[in-house]
């Protein structure tokens, strides 16, 4: 039985304020925020109130020693107007994942989906209809223990806003293999979507930057030759008439649009081999001409592809998105999936609950 969600509405909505022709990333928030407290082993006083900020204390055990974890996923409007959400229950699958290894408490799935449907159906008119956009939804966790000392929280908050995204501008990437720092180890914390991650990623990302590459193309942490990920992505290539991907060791993150990517391929015909894949194969198979594509994946652009790749002094360029078939058929089976142009034989595709809001 799931606990009611009780609901403060704001008094003026802002919704008027946003120019849906044209929403910057991340900047833009809804109206609402959704609130939950954990104390004494619950989960309690679930609560829907005006987005806003929090009071913390300068003891917080996240701010201190980083327990804080975080799910990235959108709600999106169908052809027909339907609000969806696309694989939400994989989404608190991994939350409570993440939680375990950080030591945090699991999210039951009858609040989560509760949170979210209460939260995605009273801000629904703030879901993009444009083609691309969508509303993205930020889950997220912290300590909220006051203690100085490196300890687990006995509380925290669990915490969903969201916020209008238009269409990800598909301009493709260039990436530069990082030689010298790594991400993550086996039997570290890469698996887990916390925060800490990405603050360690932001240094290697502005030298990238600063050498004229968009994102950093990460290596294992032993060898400097299996690859990982990119940035915010799990990353494919298609070499001859092969697609391969990383296999998730422990050290990559399991990315739900790479695992939705590698089915919806299979789907359709297409073997996707997930092993080791060192940065030498890539760039035999670019000597040799069979290097065709590589491309990202994650629930932020869904598809990014990827048209140059730096790894020493080489500079492997490679063919014009054009000239591709499976990075666009990935996005295309995507989103025909999204949109309900092709039918969903996964349950992926989870229609928001729009049942009215009590006051
Ligand atoms: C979130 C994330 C991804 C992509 O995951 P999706 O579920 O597809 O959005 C890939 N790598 C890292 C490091 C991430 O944080």
């Amino acid at each position: 039985m799931s606990q009611p969600i009780n609901i403060t509405k704001v008094a003026n909505s802002k919704i008027l304020e946003v120019d849906f022709d044209n929403i910057p990333f991340g900047k833009v928030f809804s109206d609402h925020m959704f609130v939950a407290d954990y104390i004494d082993g619950h989960w309690i006083d679930p609560r829907i109130v005006p987005f806003g900020p929090f009071l913390i204390h300068p003891a917080n055990l996240a701010l201190h020693y980083g327990q804080s974890i975080f799910e990235g996923m959108k709600a999106s409007k169908q052809l027909d107007g339907t609000p969806v959400f696309v694989r939400p229950l994989m989404h608190l699958e991994r939350l409570n994942h993440s939680a375990v290894r950080m030591c945090m408490p699991e999210v039951p799935e009858d609040l989560f989906m509760n949170a979210l449907n209460k939260l995605v159906n009273l801000d629904q008119d703030w879901i993009p209809t444009k083609e691309g956009s969508a509303l993205y939804i930020r889950p997220f966790m912290f300590a909220t223990g006051e203690f100085i000392g490196v300890q687990a929280s006995n509380t925290y908050r669990l915490v969903i806003f969201t916020g209008p995204v238009g269409p990800y501008y598909n301009k493709p990437v260039r990436l530069l293999t990082e030689e010298h720092y790594v991400r993550a180890a086996v039997g570290g914390v890469g698996e887990a979507k916390t925060s800490g991650n990405y603050a360690a990623s932001l240094l290697p990302a502005k030298i990238a930057r600063d050498k004229g590459f968009d994102q950093v193309l990460w290596l294992d942490a032993v060898d400097f030759k299996y690859i990982q990920e990119v940035g915010t992505m799990n990353i494919f290539f298609v070499i001859g008439d092969k697609i391969i991907t990383p296999a998730t060791d422990g050290a990559i993150l399991k990315g739900i649009t790479r695992d939705s990517i590698i089915e919806l391929l299979k789907e359709n015909g297409y073997q996707v081999e997930e092993r080791r894949i060192s940065i030498d194969e890539v760039v035999e198979a670019y000597n040799n001409g069979t290097l065709k594509e590589a491309f990202g994946t994650g629930t932020a652009a869904w598809i990014a592809h990827v048209s140059e790749i730096q790894y020493k002094d080489k500079l492997m360029t490679l063919p014009p998105v054009e000239d591709r078939l499976i990075g666009p058929l990935a996005y295309n089976l995507l989103r025909n999936l999204r949109l309900g142009v092709t039918p969903d034989p996964f349950g992926w595709v989870v229609p928001v609950k729009t049942e009215l809001v009590e006051a």
